[in-house]
C-alpha cells in the first residue's frame, strides 16, 4: 500500500513523476504535515454520515484524508495537469469524484444535485488558494445552500478579519458580511513551514457554522451589503463622514440620517467598526424607511 500523500517526499516525487511544477498563480501550496490534514478533518467534525466538497485537491492530500473519513467527497480543481494525477493518488478511493471546474464559475447545486444523493449534511473543507480567499467564501454564501460546516484554510491575517468581533482592528466589511450568514471560529494556526512550497505568511483554520441565533432581516440584501461597505470606506472616519460618503451632502437628506442615527441610539460620531450585524441591518432597514 502506497504511504500517505501527505508528506514532503511522497509530494516531490508525485511531482517529478509527473513533470510538474508548483504554480503560483493558482496558489499552489500543498500540506505535507499528516497531523495538520487530521486536524483539519477533526475541526470540520467529518464523518461517514457528511458529504464533502473540496476546493482545490491539488495532487489530494487532503482528499484522501477527507474520503477516509467521510461519505462521498466532490473535489473541485483548475488545473487541468492535476486531474489525471488524482486520478491515481486517490484511485484506491471508490467514494471520491474529481472534476474539472473553477470554484468561482461551478454551479454547486448542480453538481450537488449529480453527485451526492440529498441524504447527508453537506460540508465544504479546503485549504484554499489564498489569491481568490474571499471571493471562494463569497461564492460559497452566495449559493445559500445549506452547509452543515465550511472549513477553510486561509492566510491567518484573513482569518482574523472573518472571526473578528465589532470594536476590534479586524472587523471590517468582510467580517459583516460572512457573520451575517455564519459564525465564524479560529480554530487552529497552521505555521508556513507545512507546505510545499512555502508560502509568505503563516495560515489558520475557519470554521463556519450555521447560525445559533439569527439576525434581524434586511428588507434588501443589497442595500445592507451596499450600506456596510459604504460604512466602511475610510476606516479611520467617523460612521457619519462615511454615510455622507455613500448619501451626499443634501441638507434634507442629512437631517433624516441624523433623526435614523438618533432613533437607533446610534451616534454619528463613532467609527462603523464599532457596529454589530444587527445594528448594520437595523440601519439599513430605517434608512429605506426613511426613503433615503
Ligand atoms: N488541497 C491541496 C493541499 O492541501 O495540499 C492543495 C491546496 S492549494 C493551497 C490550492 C489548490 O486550489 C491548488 O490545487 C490549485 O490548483 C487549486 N485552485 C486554484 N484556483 C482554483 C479555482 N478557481 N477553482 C478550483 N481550484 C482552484
Amino acid at each position: 500500500e502506497n504511504p500517505e500523500i501527505a508528506s514532503p517526499v511522497r509530494t516531490r516525487a508525485i511531482m517529478e513523476t509527473y513533470g510538474l511544477n508548483f504554480k503560483k498563480s493558482l496558489g499552489q501550496n500543498f500540506l505535507t504535515d499528516i497531523n495538520i490534514l487530521h486536524k483539519i478533518v477533526a475541526a470540520g467534525d467529518v464523518s461517514e454520515n457528511d458529504d464533502v466538497i473540496e476546493v482545490g485537491p491539488g495532487i489530494g492530500a487532503l482528499t484522501e484524508q477527507i474520503a477516509k473519513a467521510a461519505h462521498q467527497v466532490l473535489a473541485l480543481e483548475i488545473d487541468e495537469q492535476l486531474i489525471p494525477v488524482l486520478a491515481e493518488t486517490l484511485g484506491q478511493y471508490d467514494n471520491v469524484t474529481v472534476v474539472l471546474q473553477d470554484i468561482l464559475k461551478a454551479d454547486l447545486k448542480e453538481l450537488i444535485r449529480n453527485n451526492f444523493d440529498g441524504k447527508h449534511p453537506i460540508k465544504v473543507v479546503a485549504n484554499l488558494p489564498y489569491y481568490i480567499t474571499s471571493p471562494i467564501i463569497m461564492h460559497l454564501l452566495d449559493t445559500k445552500i445549506a452547509f452543515s460546516a465550511i472549513v477553510v484554510m486561509m492566510q491567518k491575517e484573513v482569518a482574523n478579519r472573518l472571526s473578528a468581533q465589532p470594536g476590534t482592528k479586524d472587523y471590517g466589511a468582510l467580517t459583516t458580511r460572512v457573520q451575517y450568514q455564519m459564525e465564524c471560529k479560529t480554530a487552529f494556526i497552521v505555521p508556513r513551514t507545512v507546505f510545499i512550497p512555502q508560502p509568505n505568511v503563516d495560515s489558520a483554520i475557519v470554521v463556519l457554522t450555521p447560525l445559533q441565533e439569527k439576525h434581524l432581516e434586511p428588507y434588501s440584501e443589497e442595500q445592507f451589503f451596499s450600506l456596510v461597505k459604504g460604512c466602511f470606506a475610510h476606516r479611520r472616519k467617523s460612521l457619519w463622514n462615511n454615510l455622507q460618503g455613500i448619501y451626499g451632502k443634501n441638507p434634507e437628506v442629512r437631517e433624516k440620517i441624523q433623526q435614523v442615527l438618533t432613533d437607533l441610539k446610534i451616534s454619528p460620531q463613532i467609527r462603523a467598526e464599532r457596529l454589530s450585524v444587527d445594528e448594520f441591518i437595523s440601519l439599513a432597514n430605517k434608512l429605506s424607511e426613511a426613503k433615503i
